[in-house]
């Protein structure tokens, strides 16, 4: 594990962030480069660099954080209509930051953000192939 990134620099004080919310494990301020007006990251407190290394019960507080998050942003002049979570794990899932973070992403129409994908809906037969698979990693992992 590699314990130093800017957001270890914000979680100790050593950098600046505009800071919303705090607990002993979690920490969420609102990024540099918004998305939208009003875009948080949540992280932990304790680095970790990405969903592998990352303790489940410290991603369940991710989560439950964001919930939180998510309804005061509503209630905020932020002002949303909705809320996306995304987290990137992983340089081909678009991670830069090796300190792992969930996003929180107020919306509103028209704001211009959005996932882009080309989704097809491939035979079952497909899909239970690769359902099947994944309990196999499933079942390996336990
Ligand atoms: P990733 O692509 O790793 O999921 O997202 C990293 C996010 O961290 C980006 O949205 C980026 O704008 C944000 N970010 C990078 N450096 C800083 C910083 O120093 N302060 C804050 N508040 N956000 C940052």
């Amino acid at each position: 594990m590699d314990p130093y990134s800017i957001f270890s620099d914000i979680v100790a004080g050593r950098a600046p962030a505009s800071r919303v919310y705090e607990d002993d494990d979690v920490l969420a301020f609102l990024d540099i480069r918004p998305m939208t007006p009003g875009h948080l990251l949540v992280v932990p407190k304790k680095p970790a660099r990405d969903l592998a290394e990352l303790d489940p019960v410290l991603g369940g507080k991710l989560f439950q954080v964001g919930q939180l998050l998510a309804a005061a942003l509503r209630d905020s002049e932020v002002a949303c209509d909705g809320v996306n979570f995304f987290l990137a794990d992983g340089v081909t899932a678009g991670q830069e930051v090796f300190h792992v973070h969930l996003h929180v992403i107020p919306r509103t129409p028209g704001d211009g953000f959005g996932l882009r994908g080309r989704p097809r809906t491939p035979p079952r037969a497909d899909l239970d192939y690769l359902a099947g698979s994944i309990r196999g990693a499933l079942q390996r992992g336990r």
